[in-house]
């Protein structure tokens, strides 16, 4: 899912990502969203997919991530969470009913409960009470969403997350609990806080046997493009990652040949395109040297083209993986991914 904080994947347009890259869902920060224009401006002028005009699916979270890593002077209590706004220093909290009421507002597609997202590393003892906190927080939510949602005439899905810092011992009892819930999906969260990648994957790990295998798994916040296939490998149907985008921004541009920094000079010169192997607008058009041109220039149709490359490479290779398994081939398609990677990946 490519992001799409404030209502706009930036440097692209919704006609960008629906008709050229047929982008399915997208995801929107519901912390963002609250605080600036505000869920209830988006909900008079008719909900999310109106306000942006996009006719795909929108998955938000609950904003506990960016309360978590953005704001200060949080305080976390069992209520919710209390913060002041990044923006102008208004206090706010988001309880677990309140971020429901603030994503149904929104009219979102796939929602998320309010978790508490501890940092990394964390003590065992502190990561159970974070945890247990987090189910408690669910249970809350989703005893506030079910009545709401059997008056509404929209369909919804709401997702719980699956906590426990980098203990699987506390991830396997956290899914265990959160199941209770028959939620339509689970998402593990708590990823991508900056620990080692071994770990992001083995915490997946002791979470995927336990979840039912008729509803979607949802990483969130993840990963590189050659870890893609990986998670999925790992029974994880969803990720969402603020990659593509950002790094495009900073002409760091992913392919099918590994990673290309524009700002290189090998590529002053190089009338190639940026990846001979992608069909996406910037390749079929713009030589490397145009674009490292654009990127030294500061010039904004740098971030456009180099987005909408970024985007398209990540949803290939989502397709290539879709793809091998529909063909029964999906294990030969990470061996292939992952010899390509050893190949190519730097030394730490
Ligand atoms: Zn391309």
């Amino acid at each position: 899912m490519p992001v799409g904080t404030q209502a706009t994947v930036k440097g692209l347009s919704q006609r960008d990502l629906w008709e050229d890259l047929k982008a399915p869902i997208i995801l929107a920060n519901t912390y963002h969203l609250f605080l600036r224009p505000g869920h209830e401006l988006i909900r008079d002028l008719g909900g999310l997919h109106k306000f942006m005009s996009w006719p795909g699916a929108i998955l938000t979270d609950s904003g506990g991530f960016q309360v978590f890593s953005l704001s200060d002077l949080r305080r976390i209590s069992e209520e919710g969470v209390t913060f002041q706004s990044h923006l102008d220093g208004d206090t706010h909290i988001f309880t677990p009913a309140s971020t429901v009421d603030v994503q149904l507002a929104l009219g979102s597609d796939i929602m998320m409960v309010l978790d508490e997202c501890p940092p990394w590393p964390v003590s065992h003892e502190a990561a159970r009470a974070s945890m247990e906190r987090t189910v408690r927080w669910a249970e809350r939510a989703f005893s506030h969403y079910r009545p709401k949602i059997a008056e509404s005439p929209t369909r919804h899905a709401l997702f719980p997350i699956v906590q426990g810092s980098m203990f699987p011992d506390l991830r396997k009892e956290c899914t265990e609990r959160l199941l209770e819930l028959d939620a339509d999906g689970y998402a593990i969260g708590g990823l991508s806080v900056g620990e080692p990648r071994p770990f992001s994957m083995e915490m997946v790990e002791a979470s995927e046997p336990l979840l039912p295998k008729d509803r979607p798994r949802y990483a969130m916040g993840v990963g590189m493009p050659d870890e893609l296939p990986e998670y999925v490998a790992r029974g994880i149907d969803m990720m969402d990652c603020v990659l593509p985008s950002r790094n495009a921004r900073n002409g760091w541009l992913f392919t099918s040949e590994g990673k290309v920094v524009i700002k290189h000079a090998k590529h002053r010169a190089d009338p190639g395109p940026l990846d001979p192997a992608c069909s996406c607008y910037t390749c079929r058009n713009y030589s490397r040297a145009y674009l490292r041109h654009l990127f030294q220039a500061g010039e904004i149709l740098f971030s456009s083209l180099a987005t909408r490359h970024n985007l398209r490479r990540y949803l290939d290779i989502m397709g290539e993986i879709r793809q091998s398994i529909l063909l029964g081939q999906f294990p030969e398609y990470l061996k292939t991914v992952r010899d390509k990677h050893a190949g190519t990946a730097e030394p730490a």
